[in-house]
């Protein structure tokens, strides 16, 4: 797809631009500080990011485009319009920040990202990127600021690898800068485009402290609360991944010539190790997962005996001590099934992704928010990766889940309703406040 000019985005743009300016200024006193969070002026700054980058095939705003550009634009706007100085940091994140009464404090921090997958939707990231300018503005705007200060932060290039995240947590390397991203730009070249820093990429990094704590609100992208009929999660973590490369070795021969009881068939351990997985990680207590997601044969013949078997084992949870548990299980069983079918069977990791769990205060403010706002909850992990994740090394974290429709995300067809997104903005309004209270 052609890239729009930059004027052409602008003048796309321009009427949801009018939209949203004739939704009244925000400057009267609340009559609680809930109230402060405004249902329509939300559900008007999430359609005007959503005509950013629209097209029949879904939203293109993918890190360093255009829509991009004109979406961290429209969140600039929008920051300062609520009393926030913004700036963009080496690793392209935008952020605004709100001071408070007691300078010697570091910042509370929250938000989430503005861009999407190339053909994504308008609620991942959007959803978490505008509550918490809500619950942000009506903080600014009660005229009783918090003891911390407050920053609100648009992290740059999540979908593609949570570059501006990462990068505060020191873990993007120079060498990423020439990775590709969507449309034709290296990540170099996009980071550069949104105000950072290539050459200094790894200068974002802050140290451990620099944060009090970081708090974000994200679409649920599993069915459960849409199901269940309740209001948000409460994150308990974002689950640690490891993955393995399995390879069965056997002997590959005459599938016409070889009798049945000689085979050294490679595939029939895989298989047998695949149900295995499923069944084992079944029986255990709690709500790991594990996946045999490719299994590919060699020779790869219909009239060969397969002598050789590659798969891929990936196994998540919130515990990597669980993990650690299940893959040894595995590979007991893995070398007993082998051995029964005379083939021998190897594991060896090729990706780790630590779990991060959630801070327990942070956790127990979210849910005694939701309580007192009569908001319905669930603490539940998080099967999906998010910026939250990067954070967690430098400072406690807290997320809050409001329901996907269906489940579906990274897609046109997600959805997240307004009140939902209303209710969450709230609880993430309460909590800063109950967490601004309790931390130093
Ligand atoms: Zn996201």
């Amino acid at each position: 797809m052609p890239h729009p000019t930059r004027r052409e985005f602008l003048a796309r743009t321009a009427p949801a631009a009018a939209a949203f300016a004739s939704v009244p200024r925000f400057a009267r006193a609340f009559r609680t500080l809930q109230d402060g969070v405004d249902g329509e002026r939300l559900a008007s700054r999430m359609e005007a990011i959503a005509r950013i980058g629209a097209t029949p095939e879904g939203a293109f705003r993918t890190a360093g485009s255009d829509a991009d550009l004109a979406a961290r634009e429209a969140f600039t706007g929008w920051l300062e319009e609520a009393g926030f100085a913004v700036r963009t940091d080496l690793a392209g994140n935008l952020i605004g920040r709100l001071p408070g009464t007691d300078s010697s404090l570091p910042p509370l921090l929250t938000g989430s990202h503005l861009d999407s997958v190339p053909a994504g939707g308008n609620f991942d990231g959007v959803a978490g990127s505008i509550a918490s300018l809500e619950a942000a503005a009506a903080i600014a705007a009660s005229g009783a600021p918090l003891r911390h200060p407050l920053e609100v932060v648009d992290f740059f290039n999540e979908e593609n690898g949570k570059t501006g995240s990462r990068a505060l947590a020191g873990e993007v390397t120079p060498e990423e800068m020439d990775l590709p991203v969507y449309g034709g730009l290296t990540l170099g070249q996009a980071l550069a485009r949104v105000g950072g820093s290539p050459e200094r990429i790894t200068e974002a990094a802050l140290e451990p402290g620099h944060y009090a704590g970081f708090l974000e609100l994200h679409v649920e992208q599993s069915p459960t609360l849409a199901t269940e009929g309740i209001d948000i999660g409460v994150v308990e973590g974002i689950v640690g991944i490891r993955r393995f490369r399995v390879r069965v070795s056997g002997f590959a021969n005459h599938a016409g010539t070889t009798a049945m009881g000689i085979r050294r068939d490679a595939l029939v351990t895989a298989g047998r190790f695949l149900v295995a997985v499923h069944e084992e990680t079944q029986a255990w207590p709690g709500r790991q997962v594990a996946t045999v997601g490719r299994i590919e044969a060699h020779p790869g013949a219909p009239n060969v005996i397969p002598g050789a078997v590659d798969l891929t084992l990936e196994i998540r949870d919130l515990r990597m001590e669980t993990i650690e548990a299940l893959y040894q299980r595995f590979q007991e069983l893995g070398r007993e099934i082998a051995r029964r079918n005379q083939t021998d069977i190897t594991f060896e990791q090729y990706y780790l992704s630590r779990a991060a769990p959630c801070d327990p205060l942070f956790i127990d403010t979210l849910e005694a928010a939701a309580e007192s706002l009569g908001v319905s909850n669930v603490r539940m992990p998080s099967g999906a990766g998010h910026d939250a994740q990067s954070i967690a090394v430098l400072a406690p974290v807290g997320m809050i889940f409001v329901p996907s429709r269906d489940g579906i995300s990274h897609s046109p067809r997600e959805f997240t309703s307004v009140a939902d997104i209303t209710s969450g903005a709230r609880v993430l309004l309460e909590s800063l406040r109950r967490l601004d209270g309790a931390l130093d």
